[in-house]
């Protein structure tokens, strides 16, 4: 497995790669590894090609006082699981080879990054665009790996990409639950055990929606209020946003149909968590 720390490095090993004909597939990730980020890399190792994994805790997209100083990370931990999975190149550009001081390009998307986190969180999808925009052109790759967890990212991105017209496929991996259902997140390391217990609401809320929808419930103006009543049940997490979204554009819909998303974010101690489950499941592809 190849580390490469610069930019002009990972360039020339792409160079090399397409010389020998070879695809390229992209995993993009912050680091501190789960078994979610494992479960891209292995449908990218599973397409083919060779596989490049992305680790960097990107500075533009956490806004002023959110975590990115105390963000986990365990370099020698990521490196050792990556190892085990057989992955082709792991890049890990510094923040100033990302953005040396005189960076002042950025690639921001309107449509599917305006509310929800996009409210709470102002600049991190302005963030999200402009480092991966970055990541796509140095890594030239022909499939690129994201994880559903993330859903409004997923929309900004496959926007960003059919608006730029990057040649890459976006491909969307399921999400990776514990055995009680939380969603794997790297910034799960920071909840107490009070905590883990509480924030396991933000989930049973969405699965209520999507039993009530099952049970006839299509109005998105009831289903958030009914979830929200579970949110607001658990003293020990604050809701940030509940909802109920179109997955492309992720406006929130009055008439609920199958292929929309139910989202939602809490904070928790000092965590914020978010989250999502289709209304319906198995209805919506993830590789389009
Ligand atoms: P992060 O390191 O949090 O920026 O995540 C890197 C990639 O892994 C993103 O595309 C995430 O959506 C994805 N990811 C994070 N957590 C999960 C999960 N629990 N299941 C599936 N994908 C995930």
């Amino acid at each position: 497995m190849d580390i490469i720390r610069q930019v002009n490095e990972m360039m020339r090993w792409v160079r090399e790669q397409r010389a020998s004909g070879e695809e390229i597939g992209v995993v993009p990730t912050m680091g501190y590894l789960h078994e979610g980020h494992l479960s891209l890399c292995r449908l990218s190792s599973a397409d083919g090609g060779r596989t490049v994994v992305t680790v960097f805790v990107n500075p533009t997209q956490f806004g002023a006082g959110e975590d990115l100083a105390r963000y986990p990370r365990d370099e020698e931990r990521d490196l050792k699981m990556l190892r085990e999975l057989g992955i082709s190149a792991v890049f890990l550009p510094t923040p100033e080879e990302m953005y040396p001081p005189d960076y002042v390009t950025y690639v921001e998307t309107g449509g599917p990054s305006q509310g929800w986190c996009g409210a709470t969180r102002p600049t991190h999808f302005r963030g999200v665009t402009t480092v991966i925009s970055q990541m796509f052109h140095i890594l030239q790759p022909n499939r690129a790996y994201f994880g559903q967890k993330d859903a409004q990212q997923v929309a900004v991105l496959k926007q960003m990409v059919r608006d730029l017209k990057f040649p890459i496929q976006v491909i969307v991996g399921e999400i990776v639950r514990e055995p009680d259902g939380l969603a794997m997140s790297s910034r799960n390391t920071y909840l107490t055990a009070e905590d883990r217990k509480a924030a396991l609401v933000l989930f049973r809320a969405l699965q209520l929606g999507r039993d009530l929808y099952k049970q006839g419930e299509h109005s998105g103006e009831r289903l958030t209020k009914a979830m929200l009543r579970v949110t607001a049940a658990e003293p020990h997490v604050r809701p940030d946003y509940i909802g109920v979204v179109n997955r492309r554009c992720f406006r929130a819909v009055e008439e609920v149909s199958p292929e929309d998303l139910l989202i939602g974010a809490i904070y928790v101690g000092s965590c914020r968590l978010i989250d999502n489950l289709d209304v319906s499941p198995q209805v919506y592809p993830l590789r389009d």
